[in-house]
C-alpha cells in the first residue's frame, strides 16, 4: 500500500521525478499541440498518402520541428497513391418496391478498391454475416453477384471501453473481405461499416487485395444500409446499381519526418515519440491521427520551452502511410536496423483523443515496476494505470517486434470508432483538455525514458 502512495523515485532522481511534474503541468496549460492540430486539420484538410495535402503536411510539420531546434530529416518511403473517384449506390429491384423507385444506398469505396465501368453495374445481392456463412455457400452461388458481409461492430463491447477488440473483430471483413469475394466470383463487395455511429456513416479503411485475384470494386456501407438490404434480401432477390470510380495510381515517394532532440551524454541512444501523418480522406484526420502528431510534436516543444535536455535522444516521428499499408513504419525498421538495440523505448498515439487512464506497455514484465514512479506522476491527471498489452501502436510494432519496449496512452475507446475513417474525424472532435492530457502521457514517458539512470528493461530479444 505505501508503494503505491509513494512508489520512490526508482531510476529517476529527486530533481528528474520533479522535471516530471513540470512537464505534466506545461502539457495540460500549452496551447502548441492544439494549434498545430488545427493547422493539420483545417488548414492542410485531409492526409492521404500519396496526396498533394500529404507532401504539404510533410513540409509543414518538419518546418515546426526545425523552428523548435531539433535536427530534422525526412526519411524516403515509397507509398501507395489511390484516388477516390465517383460512389454511388441504389436498390433498383426489391420485393414490394413502389414500381419505377429507386432506395439510395450510403456508402463510400475501401482504400485500394478496383473500379466499375464509369456507368456502373448491376447485380444481385447476396448477404452473408461471416466467412463461415460464406463457406457455406453452395459453389458457383457469387458468380455474377454483389456480396455484402453484414458482420455488426459490437457496439457493447465499445461501451465497455473495450473499443479497439470490437474493431479488430469486424475490420477483418473489410480487410480480407474484398478478395475472398473475388475469389468466390463475385463481381463487387459491399461490407458494413466497421464503427459505431448512429448516424447513416460510412466508415472507409485499407482493403488488402490478394495480387493473384482481380481487385472487385469494394465499398463500406452504412450500419442503417446493411441492415436495410439484409431485410429486403431476406424476403427476396434484390438486385443493386452500382458505381465505384476510384483509381490506383503508380507508387509515390514520400516520407517520414524525423525530428531529433539529441541526447545530452548518450545521443546514439533513442526514444521515439510518434503519431501518423497520413489520414484517410473523407475527414480531416484529427482524431486519426492528427491528435497523435500533435502530441508528439508537442514532447519535443516542451524540452524546448522547458530547456530540459535529457541524456538520450528523444525522437519525434510522423509516420508516412500507416493506413494504406504502413511502407513508412517498414522502411524505418528496414534503414535503421542496426540501431535498434539503441533504441531504449518507441511511443505512438494511434487510438484517438479522448481521456487517458494510463499506459499500455509491451515488452518485459519488470517494465510495470520500473514504471510506476512515472506513473505516480501521471497519477494527477487520472493516467497512472500501466496495463500489459501487445497493440501500442502500428506503425511502432515494426520495431517493438525486434525487441524495443512499446508504449501507448491507454485511451478512452468508447466514442473513438463512432467517428474513425468517416467524414465526421474532424478537429472540432478533440477536446483540449483530452488532448493536454495526453499529451502530458507522451511528453513525461519520454523524458522519463531518456532521462533514466539505466535504459528501461528489455525483454530478450525474439
Ligand atoms: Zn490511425
Amino acid at each position: 500500500m505505501s508503494a503505491f502512495l509513494d512508489p520512490g523515485n526508482g531510476a529517476w532522481t529527486a530533481e528528474q521525478i520533479a522535471a516530471m511534474s513540470r512537464i505534466r503541468e506545461a502539457a495540460l496549460s500549452d496551447d502548441f499541440a492544439l494549434a498545430e492540430l488545427r493547422h493539420l486539420t483545417n488548414n492542410i484538410g485531409p492526409r492521404l498518402a500519396g496526396s498533394a495535402q500529404a507532401a504539404q503536411a510533410v513540409e509543414f510539420v518538419a518546418g515546426e520541428m526545425r523552428a523548435l531546434g531539433a535536427a530534422v530529416t525526412l526519411e524516403k518511403t515509397t507509398v501507395p497513391h489511390w484516388v477516390r473517384g465517383v460512389e454511388t449506390g441504389a436498390l433498383v429491384d426489391w420485393k414490394g418496391m413502389t414500381p419505377n423507385t429507386v432506395q439510395k444506398i450510403v456508402l463510400t469505396a475501401l482504400g485500394g478498391s478496383g473500379a466499375t465501368p464509369a456507368a456502373g453495374i448491376t447485380a444481385p445481392v447476396v448477404v452473408v454475416p461471416t466467412f463461415d456463412d460464406l463457406k457455406r455457400l453452395p459453389q458457383g452461388a457469387l458468380k455474377g453477384k454483389i456480396l455484402l458481409f453484414n458482420h455488426a461492430f459490437d457496439r457493447q463491447l465499445a461501451a465497455e471501453g473495450l473499443g479497439g477488440e470490437a474493431y479488430g473483430q469486424s475490420v477483418i471483413y473489410r480487410a480480407a473481405g474484398p478478395s475472398l469475394a473475388a475469389s468466390a466470383g463475385a463481381v463487387a463487395v459491399l461490407v458494413r461499416s466497421v464503427g459505431g455511429a448512429d448516424y447513416r456513416l460510412p466508415h472507409t479503411g485499407i482493403a488488402f487485395y490478394d495480387p493473384a485475384l482481380p481487385k472487385v470494386p469494394a465499398a463500406a456501407v452504412t450500419a442503417e444500409d446493411a441492415d436495410l438490404i439484409a431485410d429486403l434480401a431476406a424476403q427476396g432477390p434484390v438486385q443493386m446499381h452500382l458505381t465505384l470510380t476510384p483509381q490506383n495510381l503508380p507508387k509515390v515517394e514520400s516520407y517520414n519526418v524525423i525530428a531529433d532532440w539529441k541526447g545530452s551524454s548518450h545521443p546514439e541512444q533513442v526514444v521515439i515519440v510518434s503519431g501518423h501523418l497520413d489520414s484517410w480522406d473523407l475527414g480531416t484526420g484529427a482524431i486519426d491521427d492528427g491528435a497523435g502528431i500533435a502530441v508528439s510534436m508537442q514532447a519535443i516543444h516542451l524540452m524546448q520551452k522547458l530547456g530540459i535536455h535529457p541524456q538520450r535522444t528523444i525522437r519525434f516521428v510522423a509516420w508516412m502511410d500507416e493506413e494504406s499499408g504502413g511502407e513508412g513504419s517498414q522502411t524505418y525498421a528496414a534503414d535503421h536496423a542496426g540501431e535498434l538495440k539503441d533504441h531504449v523505448g518507441a511511443l505512438e498515439s494511434d487510438l484517438g483523443c479522448d481521456h487517458p487512464t494510463g499506459i499500455i506497455f509491451d515488452g518485459a514484465p519488470a517494465l510495470k515496476e520500473w514504471l510506476a514512479p512515472v506513473a505516480h506522476q501521471l497519477a494527477p491527471i487520472g493516467a497512472s494505470v500501466l496495463t500489459p498489452g501487445d497493440d501500442v501502436g502500428e506503425d511502432v510494432m515494426s520495431v517493438v517486434g525486434k525487441g524495443v519496449p512499446g508504449f501507448t496512452p491507454a485511451q478512452d475507446s468508447r466514442f473513438y470508432f463512432n467517428y474513425h475513417h468517416t467524414a465526421a474525424d474532424t478537429f472540432d472532435k478533440v477536446d483540449p483538455r483530452h488532448l493536454g492530457e495526453n499529451a502530458a502521457v507522451m511528453a513525461v514517458l519520454a523524458y522519463a525514458l531518456a532521462d533514466s539512470s539505466t535504459p528501461a528493461p528489455r525483454a530478450p530479444a525474439p
